[in-house]
């Protein structure tokens, strides 16, 4: 999709060091870390929002991967919070779908 940055950096126009790729999915440090530990995984299949997901396999593959990445890095044990944000109500910034591990600290609840 022309326009995505996350489109960008799945196909290398804008360099960004990878914590893993495979075919279906990337995951990369977010620019603007909200905790010690926060890394975002996306799909390679440009999906604006999650309204807009329909797979349901890749959806919870995302899941799966950055539970995989916060076991490496070493914070899976103490915790760390997933989010997807949608739409403007949920604070989405990029639309091209994208979970949030965020970790390394303690985290509030609710939200803001
Ligand atoms: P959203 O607000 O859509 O849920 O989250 C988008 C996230 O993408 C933000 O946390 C923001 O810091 C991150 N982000 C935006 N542009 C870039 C970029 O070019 N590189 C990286 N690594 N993260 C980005
Ligand atoms: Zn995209």
């Amino acid at each position: 999709m022309e326009n995505c940055i996350f489109c960008a950096i799945i196909k290398g126009d804008i360099p960004t060091e990878k914590l893993y790729e495979d075919d279906d999915v990337v995951a990369f440090e977010d620019i603007n870390a909200q905790a010690p530990e926060h890394f975002l995984v996306i799909p390679k299949k440009h999906i604006a929002t999650p309204n807009d997901a329909e797979d349901d396999a890749l959806l919870g593959k995302l899941s799966l991967i950055a539970a995989k990445i916060a076991k490496e890095r070493g914070f899976s044990e103490n915790g760390y919070r997933l989010v997807m944000n949608c739409n403007k109500d949920g604070c989405q910034s990029v639309y091209h779908i994208h979970l949030h591990c965020l970790g390394g600290r303690q985290m509030t609840w609710p939200p803001g």
